[in-house]
């Protein structure tokens, strides 16, 4: 229970985070005296780290089980293919049995994409692979610095292992702006870690993969691991959704903004859907679907869905960022304030990075919200509700931001915005 998420992505991923800077961080006072602290040979015993991590997806996914079971759900274990639009299939331990019902929610979420001549197997790993290694690997090489790519290969250069990242477009996590990017790209010169743009891999054999530019003699990168994060695809192929014919958009099931498909009375929501493929979306499209389902107006109106990078330091992006307003012709006033003025941030060793705002210029209601620093996921919370509720400027300028927090940062940018610094 609990998908993808839950069980192979962002839980087991963020335990192994936590667990690699705890780690990287013993590693570091062993080497040398910060803020008065020493160690001396840390340890790390995997097969205990890989059991912490799985007991953490054990109770969360015993705990959605509980919730279904308290609220009347009949969980069926098996796999479902559809008849028609209201009758599926599901073939399960007892046999195969059928169900025949008024709507259907298809949340079949996505599968990693590996490449044609680096196929998953045997050292070529997804995501799922690289968060329960039975051993922390001597070197790892990753093919994409996209969100799986740098945050398993950050978390593994911080727990011991020779890093190697390649990556095919020009800089690393792409869909972001180079700005946001930059304090992630010098985070990981710092761990070490081996960073190839504008390059390709192109094939693995005998514990080497040849990675390379269009031009150029490729470069042999020498490894145990390869860990293939170069995207994902939406799960359709197995449920049979060719038998409905239902409209697709791309590979991804076309719904509405009602998350309605071609077909009356089936659903779809999540990764099936199509980008931003994330939990966080996934869930509220469900919500609204079981509304919509029990006969309650509901229609999907939302301003933006956060985004965020657990890379080190954290990415948290909501609403439109510098490329996009300009592209669309908006008349913007855009601030940064950098976390090495804000008193929080100094205390804790970790003063890189900033806080951006966009908003309009004629009347300051807030347009987008990106940071980059440590701990800025927690951040998208006060960036959600300022942009869903239309926040200007001025309601951000006029709330009493809590001292000492990251969030300052926040307070300080819209100041900025509105030509009122305070601390900068
Ligand atoms: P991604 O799209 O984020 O990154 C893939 C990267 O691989 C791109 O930068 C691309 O240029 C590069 N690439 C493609 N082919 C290549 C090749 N042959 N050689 C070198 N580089 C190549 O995909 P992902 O990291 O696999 O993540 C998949 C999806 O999972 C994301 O779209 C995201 O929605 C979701 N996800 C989200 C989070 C989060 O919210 N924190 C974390 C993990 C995954």
């Amino acid at each position: 229970m609990g998908g993808t998420c839950l069980n192979v992505g962002c839980i087991p991923s963020k335990a192994l985070i936590h667990a690699a800077n705890d780690f990287y961080k013993l590693r570091l006072f062993a080497t040398q005296s910060l803020m008065g602290i020493s160690a001396s040979a840390p340890g790390i015993d995997q097969a205990k780290t890989r059991a912490w991590i799985a007991s953490v997806v054990d109770g969360l996914s015993k705990g959605v089980a509980g919730l279904l079971k308290k609220a009347g759900v009949r969980c069926i274990r098996g796999e479902a293919r559809f008849r028609d639009g209201k009758t599926v299939f599901v073939k399960s331990a007892e046999g195969e049995g059928r169900i025949r019902t008024e709507a259907i929610v298809v949340a079949t979420g996505s599968e990693p994409v590996d490449l044609p001549s680096i196929p998953f197997g045997g050292d070529v790993l997804s995501s799922t692979e690289a968060l329960s290694l039975r051993e922390i690997p001597g070197r790892l090489a990753v093919v994409g610095a996209g969100y799986i790519g740098l945050e398993i290969g950050t978390a593994y250069a911080k727990l011991g292992t020779e890093v190697t990242i390649v990556e095919a477009a020009d800089r690393i996590l792409p869909q972001y702006d180079a700005a946001l990017v930059a304090p992630i790209q010098r985070r990981l010169d710092r761990l070490g870690v081996r960073v190839m743009t504008s390059v390709k891999a192109q094939s693995w054999s005998n514990r080497s993969l040849l990675a390379g530019r269009a031009s150029e003699r490729p470069t042999l990168i020498s490894t145990d691991k390869v860990l293939v994060a170069v995207g994902r695809r939406p799960h359709t192929k197995s449920l049979d959704l060719a038998t409905l014919r239902l409209a697709m958009n791309g590979p991804f099931v076309r719904v509405d903004d009602r998350c309605r498909t071609s077909m009356r009375g089936i659903f779809a929501i999540g990764d099936v859907t199509g980008e931003p493929m994330l939990a966080h979306r996934a869930m509220a499209q469900g919500e609204m679907v079981a509304d919509t389902v029990a006969g309650q107006p509901a229609i999907w109106d939302k301003i933006a869905v956060p985004a965020v990078c657990f890379t080190d330091p954290e990415i948290v992006a909501v609403g439109q960022g510098p490329e996009q307003v300009k592209a669309a012709g908006i008349d913007a006033v855009v601030a940064e304030f950098p976390f090495r003025a804000n008193g929080r941030a100094l205390a804790s060793e970790r003063d890189d990075g900033f806080v951006r705002v966009l908003a309009r210029k004629d009347d300051g209601v807030l347009l987008g919200l990106q940071a980059v620093g440590e701990s800025v996921s927690e951040l998208s919370a006060a960036f959600g509700s300022a942009l869903e509720m239309g926040a200007r400027l001025e309601d951000v300028a006029a709330t009493v931001h809590a001292h000492p927090t990251r969030s300052e940062a926040f307070h300080e940018a819209c100041l900025k915005a509105l030509g009122r610094p305070l601390h900068t």
